[in-house]
């Protein structure tokens, strides 16, 4: 939860979307560091792990459909995978969510090899998952260089550009999800608890399960905003604290399997699909987002609406416009669609608003007196079969691109969308293929992302488009509920 913008307005020697670059022709913001600074950061954090009676490490990274993938190695082998990497295939940017593989004009196939770098700074133990570690980790070639398939490394790029530009962001990923019983049939989920929604009756039914979840976040060094019962059936939801925007893609990996972890040890079985049951409110993936410079809030004490900033304004300007195509990376599965309609507060219009819950991009100042830090813009359109690296860097990339063409936002709207005379407020899209048109269009997110990247989501996106084209709500809940 925060939000921001920015700064400067175009100037000749703005640096490109992928940030300044460094020897090699390669961007300095992703080039692996040195093999012993590697293989002495990877030490300390072995020891520090050691401590904590770690016997092993997951190094995991998000694939085009939104799932978590991972490798582990043992503790004694965290040097060495600091240093060499560990083998992961590049197929993997070509999985679909239900494990088919698809391919793509760049990236695709079975040969070839990547390494697989785990980020040992981050590296935590898991605190329910005694005698386990995790770090997120990025991708490059056997020669080193960044692999341009690499959504963390993507992340990291349009982190960087902002950087050039002197901007820095904060971001924050709620995390949403569905508890239901483990032993419950695959396709009826039954639901540990009938409070109604919001209701304390649903905290209380699972009163240690949620302290769990608080206390394995905490141990992990995470600072926990607020966790609640949401409106769906078995639905809760946590906010944790911002952080720049890699961190935060990060945090919602380690967030994710922090609750799927502590349920499993209380006979439950966590959903983040983005729609549980069919025709229910579904599973959101809202990202929040600041932008700054020399410790200001850019969404703060400027003249543009509500306090706005021109830089902050021209950002989100950049990420409304972009929407349509932003869902192919923020609204992977297709299930997803079925999610993002009117009144469900999964913000289906293009259009943004102060605290409108239905606006695809809601503004939110905080209160008086913590506006400077509080106010950001969260993303609501969003859903949690996002992988949350291309989720961020796509935001950025589009946002960065509204503030250099210093573009205003529209008027703002306030009320329900959906109340609206027809044609007012404009949909986003309403299923994949629409969405990818979209994205088919934009220079910007090709330009960011770069071909290989680009066209590997592509093709993942066309695969599943087309593998669900003719199911129903129901099938496609069915075989999507589990996989998130
Ligand atoms: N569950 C809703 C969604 O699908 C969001 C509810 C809320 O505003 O927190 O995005
Ligand atoms: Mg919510």
């Amino acid at each position: 939860m925060t939000t921001g913008t920015v700064a400067a307005g175009p100037t000749a020697s703005a640096p490109g979307p992928a940030g300044p670059v460094g020897p090699g022709g390669r961007p300095a913001a992703v080039a692996l560091p040195p093999r012993a600074e590697r293989a002495e950061r990877a030490e300390q954090a072995a020891d520090r792990l050691r401590t904590a009676a770690v016997d092993a490490v997951a190094v995991t990274w998000v694939d085009n459909a939104g799932i978590a993938r991972v490798k582990a190695v043992p503790l004694g082998g965290l040097v060495h995978a600091a240093e060499w990497g560990i083998g992961a295939a590049p197929c993997f940017d070509v999985f679909l969510a239900d494990d088919a593989i698809t391919t793509s004009p760049i990236i695709g196939g079975p040969t070839g090899d990547l390494r697989l770098y785990p980020d040992v700074e981050r590296a935590v133990p898991l605190a329910a998952q005694p005698g386990w570690a995790w770090a997120p980790g990025e991708r490059h070639t056997q020669e080193g260089a960044p692999h341009p398939g690499c959504q963390r490394l993507f992340a990291r790029r349009m982190e960087a550009a902002a950087a050039a530009r002197g901007l820095s962001l904060k971001a924050g990923i709620e995390v949403e999800w569905v508890v239901a019983l483990a032993g419950a049939p695959q396709d009826e989920p039954l639901y540990p608890t009938h409070g109604p929604a919001y209701g304390m009756h649903r905290l209380t039914d699972l009163s240690d399960y949620l302290r769990d979840v608080l206390r394995g976040l905490g141990e992990q060094g995470l600072t926990v905003l607020q966790i609640h019962p949401e409106y769906a059936p078995g639905q809760f939801e946590v906010s944790v604290a911002p952080e720049g925007p890699v961190g935060a893609a990060d945090t919602s990996v380690l967030v994710r399997h922090t609750i799927r972890a502590v349920s499993s040890r209380h006979g439950l079985r966590a959903s983040f699909a983005p729609v549980v049951e069919a025709g229910a409110v579904g599973n959101g993936g809202h990202l929040h987002l600041s932008l700054w410079r020399d410790g200001h809030n850019l969404g703060r004490g400027g003249p543009g609406p509500h306090g706005l900033t021109a830089e902050a304004e021209g950002f989100l300007a950049g990420v409304l416009g972009a929407l349509p195509e932003l869902l192919v990376l923020g609204c992977s599965s297709p299930a997803g669609y079925l999610r993002l309609v009117p009144s469900h507060w999964a913000g289906a219009y293009q259009c943004w608003g102060l605290e409108n819950r239905e606006a695809a991009l809601r503004l939110v100042t905080g209160s008086t007196g913590e506006r400077s830090s509080a106010a950001n813009a969260e993303v609501k359109c969003f859903d949690p079969s996002a992988n949350p690296y291309l989720a961020v860097g796509g935001v950025i990339a589009a946002g960065l691109a509204g503030l250099d063409q210093r573009l205003a936002l529209p008027p703002e709207f306030t009320g329900d969308p959906a109340a609206a005379a027809p044609g007012t407020v404009p949909r986003l899209p309403q299923g994949p293929a629409e969405a990818l048109a979209a994205y088919e269009r934009s220079a910007v997110l090709r330009e960011a992302l770069g071909e290989p990247l680009y066209e590997a989501v592509l093709a993942v996106r066309r695969a599943e488009g087309e593998q669900y084209a003719a199911a129903t709500p129901e099938q496609l809940v069915a075989a999507t509920r589990w996989r998130f």
